[in-house]
């Protein structure tokens, strides 16, 4: 299915795309994920027709979806998240582009769900930042977030995997992804939720892992924290991951701990990336369980020197300050520590093209 040919894009130009000043005045504080640009990518899948057929780059709008759509009923869909980055010298790039066409295709077995020719998501993601480029905003954090997602489309309300889908890209400029632009963020230890047990979807970026995340979430917030951490299904006892990251704990003898890929949590392309650049630095990375008892003991002995939360969203950000029940407690000087700050302007660096790309994970347009 992969190697399926792939159809041209049909391309239709938006007739009254947003005026430059008002991009421009838009594109200063674009906050994230309500600002969207004038262009979109459908295209249409159907088994009956051979499959991925009449891609089309046309201006960004509503579309119409059947009541019966079967999406609709029984959440079969997937998506991605990553951005444009415009560089020092005026290029713009992605990051790994590769790795979410393939981790799309994972997803996208996980549910049922055909797979999409990478080449296809790849041709997808370059044709939209090409035709909607003036949209990469270059303020300081500033990136154009890509959304690709697919679900189903047919109209049928028996439960069996659909024979029609929709695959659908579109683009948002985003600043900073917390609100509080928090140097250090406090998360809260969700210990009546679970996201997700073995053999289910966790590894998956399905929309239904995040509904579920949704009542955790708020309670988080509730209590003034930025973000939920979830632990295991069965004992409540490994740390996993939080709502939209993965996490990472540095000791002070240089080692360096992430949860490990049981399919359980999402395989992030932040965290693979940063599995390769610790290593880099000559830290010893290990993917091992790590449990909630041992995170508090580790901070409070100051054998933990920091705790990284990262993603594509936040890129590499501090987690300053744990809230589990009633007690609190602090990793470090509950700001940003040295590790975190290093591998984020390594990274970012890499992203923007001011630090040499010597893994060849960025793709110019
Ligand atoms: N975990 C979850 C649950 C996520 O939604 C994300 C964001 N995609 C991540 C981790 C980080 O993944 P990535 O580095 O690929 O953005």
């Amino acid at each position: 299915m992969a190697d399926a040919p792939t159809p041209d894009f049909e391309h239709v130009p938006h007739p009254a795309p947003t005026p430059d000043a008002a991009r421009d005045e838009a594109l200063k504080d674009p906050g994230f994920g309500t600002l969207f640009t004038d262009h979109m990518v459908v295209v249409d899948y159907d088994a009956d027709k051979g499959g991925w057929h009449q891609a089309v780059l046309g201006p960004r709008g509503p579309i119409t979806l059947d009541p019966a759509a079967a999406v609709l009923h029984y959440a079969q869909e997937i998506f991605e998240g990553m951005k444009a980055y415009q560089q020092e010298d005026g290029a713009i790039a992605l990051f790994r582009p590769d790795a979410n066409a393939r981790r799309f295709n994972d997803s996208a077995r996980r549910m049922a769900m055909p797979e999409l020719p990478e080449a296809l998501f790849l041709d997808s993601i370059r044709q939209l930042v090409a035709v909607d480029r003036k949209w990469v905003p270059t303020i300081p954090g500033g990136a154009l977030y890509l959304r690709p997602f697919m679900f189903a489309s047919e109209a049928f309300l028996g439960v069996r995997p659909a024979r029609q889908y929709k695959y659908i890209l579109i683009a948002s400029p985003v600043g900073g992804y917390f609100k509080s632009g928090a140097p250090a963020v406090k998360i809260w230890v969700a210990r009546d939720y679970v996201r997700a047990a073995k053999g289910g979807t966790g590894a998956a970026k399905t929309g239904g892992n995040y509904a579920a995340s949704l009542v955790p979430q708020a309670q988080a917030t509730a209590k003034g924290c930025d973000q939920v951490v979830f632990l295991d299904a069965v004992e409540r006892k490994w740390v996993e991951e939080l709502g939209g990251m993965n996490l990472f704990f540095v000791f002070d003898d240089g080692s360096v701990v992430t949860p490990p890929l049981t399919g359980t949590i999402l395989p992030g392309i932040t965290r693979d990336s940063l599995i390769q650049l610790l290593c880099e630095e000559g830290l010893t990375v290990r993917e091992e369980p790590y449990s909630i008892e041992q995170w508090r003991d580790d901070a409070q002995s100051g054998r933990l020197l920091e705790t990284m939360a990262c993603g594509t969203a936040a890129v590499v950000t501090p987690v300053g300050t744990v809230l589990d029940g009633d007690t609190e407690f602090t990793i470090g000087s509950g700001g940003p520590g040295q590790l975190a700050t290093k591998i984020r302007n390594r990274l970012v660096g890499v992203q923007k093209g001011t630090i040499a790309d010597t893994h060849g994970w960025v793709t110019h347009i």
